[in-house]
């Protein structure tokens, strides 16, 4: 495995820089870096730069060959890509994605969401739980019962639903900073067209472990850690501590010296995975162990830098998280997010499968329980 940067890789990401320093919207950089709460808008908006620029989405295999499938339904699955592809990219169509339901989380093939097939259709009847951004979304991606006997695993479908459609009604979700990004899904003799089944019937799980691996490779944070880590080093040097920066608190630096070695080596361990990836080997249970560490280091930075604002980081006005926002606060407006960033990262450990899941599926695979 070789992990040093070739001409070109250092050519890209000199490309990568550039672009994102001339093309980002000063106002959305702004909102990111104080924490403030995104909009829809800010979403599109940059989702539609990026397609402009040829990146809309950087993961997508240009080959999607290898799948076993018949000629129907090769040429059903080209129509879903004409569809709904080209609305991905630009963001004219945003998605969500509808796995979880009450009872059915970690236990994900417990899920009891039905479909019934009538004619060309299906008949969706039950209900999704923690669908994040279900209420600015036009689509949602669902797993399915379409089978009750047999292994839980092998009646499961995956299933394309329009939002607007007849009995589908969304309910979001009041979270611990104050937002409510994550919804209810609720589902009522709905009729979606048998067209939007994707792959076959009753094969829906492997789809969704594939979806999900990738989900927790992305979920390895390090772009995340970084900016916290860069906001963290800008307060240590602004913040004081009996009249000094906190940077030259020892006991500080040790702690900040610590999470700096563990960024670096979980970046190492994401760009080894990666390397692995492109010599042609897939992800396996490897992308649990990005998705534990990624999440560890993002909590505990944002521990850190609640603790750098001290007394300051407690007043939580969440109105302060709003754009445009010129009301008082106790330790200035770079203070106000730090509460809402500290609670809103509780949920790392627990989307995209929690870290005691991720913990049994390393050691079933590597160490054989
Ligand atoms: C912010 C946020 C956004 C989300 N977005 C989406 C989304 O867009 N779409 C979607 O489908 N879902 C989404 N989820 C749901 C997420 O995938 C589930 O919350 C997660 O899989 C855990 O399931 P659960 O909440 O039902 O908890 P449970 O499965 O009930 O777990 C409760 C506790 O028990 C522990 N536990 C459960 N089983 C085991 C076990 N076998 N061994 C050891 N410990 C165990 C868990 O670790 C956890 O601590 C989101 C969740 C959050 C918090």
């Amino acid at each position: 495995m070789d992990l040093r940067e070739s001409t070109q890789d250092r050519e890209f990401r000199e490309q990568v820089r550039v672009f994102v320093e001339g093309a980002l919207p000063g106002d959305i950089r702004g909102r990111v870096l104080d924490f403030k709460r995104l909009e829809r808008e800010d979403y599109v908006r940059w989702q539609r730069i990026l397609y402009e620029q040829g990146w809309g989405a950087p993961g997508w295999p240009s080959d999607h060959g290898g799948t076993g499938w018949n000629a129907l339904q090769r040429v059903v699955f080209e129509a879903q890509r004409q569809r709904f592809l080209p609305g991905i990219l630009t963001m004219d169509e945003w998605w969500c994605q509808g796995y979880s339901e009450p009872g059915a989380g970690s236990d994900l093939a417990a899920l009891s969401t039905r479909a019934q097939r009538q004619a060309d259709t299906y008949v969706i009847n039950g209900q999704k739980m923690w669908t994040s951004f279900a209420h600015w979304a036009d689509w949602i991606f669902c797993l399915v019962r379409t089978r009750s006997e047999g292994k839980p695993q092998d009646g499961i479908s995956f299933l394309l639903v329009d939002m607007r459609t007849p009995g589908v009604s969304v309910k979001p979700i009041r979270t611990l900073d104050q937002g409510s990004d994550i919804c209810q899904v609720f589902f009522d003799d709905v009729v979606v067209p048998a067209k939007n089944l994707v792959g076959q019937e009753n094969q829906g799980w492997a789809i969704a472990k594939y979806l999900l691996g990738h989900e927790r490779t992305n979920m390895a944070g390090v772009g995340m850690c970084k900016r916290l880590l860069s906001r963290l080093e800008h307060f240590a040097r602004s913040e004081r501590k009996r009249g000094k920066p906190l940077m030259e608190d020892i006991r500080f630096r040790d702690r900040l010296a610590k999470l700096e070695i563990d960024l670096l080596s979980h970046e190492w361990s994401l760009l080894r995975l990666t390397s692995l990836e492109r010599s042609g080997n897939a992800i396996g249970p490897e992308a649990s162990i990005l998705k534990i560490r990624g999440s560890e280091i993002q909590q505990e930075l944002a521990a850190l830098l609640m603790e750098c604002a001290g007394p300051y980081a407690i007043p939580y006005v969440a109105q302060a998280l709003e754009p445009g926002y010129t009301g008082e606060t106790a330790g200035g407006d770079h203070l106000n997010a730090l509460a809402a960033q500290y609670f809103d990262l509780r949920k790392v450990s627990i989307y995209g499968g929690t870290s005691e899941v991720q913990k049994n599926i390393i050691a079933k695979s590597h160490l054989g329980f």
